[in-house]
């Protein structure tokens, strides 16, 4: 790791297939979880039926294809950005588009990336950086689509946060562990009150375990900044998207907690001293 340029070029590579598969979690986690959904209450009410296992969909089958005409997408037609730019966002079989998201999260993914490595240069830090800001933007995206934040995501995150901070990567191990119970127990306190209040449901569980998650990874300090800073990016992209689809559709905190969770994790220490005055 002596050549920074080669550094950068790498991850930004890397990170451009990352967004590739970042998409097929976004697109297929709901739809994986609808399976189990529908296969689990067949199996609870009609347990003597047989479960149909063919056209299972996992992460890797089928084969990614056109949404609209069902071709095959071939190798030369998945490479990230580059593809998508030679077909001119169009499937090269139906001419149907493809959405520009693809390709954007791609970018998103690849920008997000370089930024980790621009903050923690070649580190540990990095390395676990980069893993955590993969998971956020699938289940930013996941949440955004679906209003749903998946366990299978969120809790391996508060796992994974509890243990590489056993050895003190970002904060103490003790810090972790608090972060993780505060970070559960805040917003279930604000859900509770919400409740009481409005007698309406606000969030859901998904959110906890995900401030969970940041905290097991930041430690409870940055909790308060995370929430804080949550409600402005909330408050302005909720001003746009109300602009923008003119309806009042509920729309999910948990993009909010994720993007703010990842301001928190590069640039927290240093809001805080600004904040403090320091
Ligand atoms: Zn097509």
């Amino acid at each position: 790791m002596q050549n920074p340029v080669a550094l950068y070029i790498a991850i930004g590579l890397l990170s451009l297939c990352v967004g590739s598969f970042l998409n097929v979690v976004i697109y297929r986690t709901p739809k994986m979880m609808e399976q189990e959904w529908r296969t689990d209450c067949q199996l609870f009410l009609h347990p003597e039926q047989p479960v149909a296992e063919a056209s299972k969909i996992t992460l890797s089958k089928p084969n990614s294809a056109c949404p609209e005409c069902h071709s095959p997408i071939r190798w030369h037609q998945n490479i990230p950005v580059i593809s998508w730019l030679l077909l001119r966002g169009k499937c090269a079989a139906c001419q149907n588009p493809i959405s520009s998201r693809y390709p954007l999260i791609e970018l998103l993914t690849a920008a997000c990336s370089l930024t980790v490595v621009a903050v923690f240069g070649p580190s540990l830090q990095m390395l676990f950086g980069l893993i955590l800001t993969w998971v956020l933007i699938a289940l930013t995206f996941i949440d955004f689509d679906t209003q749903l934040l998946p366990d299978r995501y969120t809790l391996p995150l508060a796992a994974l946060g509890l243990g590489i901070n056993s050895f003190a990567v970002y904060t103490s191990p003790a810090s972790a562990i608090w972060g993780y119970i505060i970070g559960f127990l805040c917003l279930w306190i604000v859900y509770y009150i919400f409740k009481i209040v409005t007698g309406k449901e606000g969030m859901g569980y998904g959110d906890f375990k995900l401030l969970a998650a940041l905290g097991a990874w930041m430690g409870p300090l940055m909790l308060p900044l995370i929430v804080l800073l949550s409600s402005l990016v909330g408050a302005i992209i909720g001003i746009i998207l109300l602009k923008v689809r003119k309806e009042n559709q509920p729309f999910a905190f948990g993009p909010y907690i994720a993007i703010a969770g990842w301001i928190a994790f590069l640039w927290g220490g240093q809001i805080m001293k600004i904040y403090l005055g320091q």
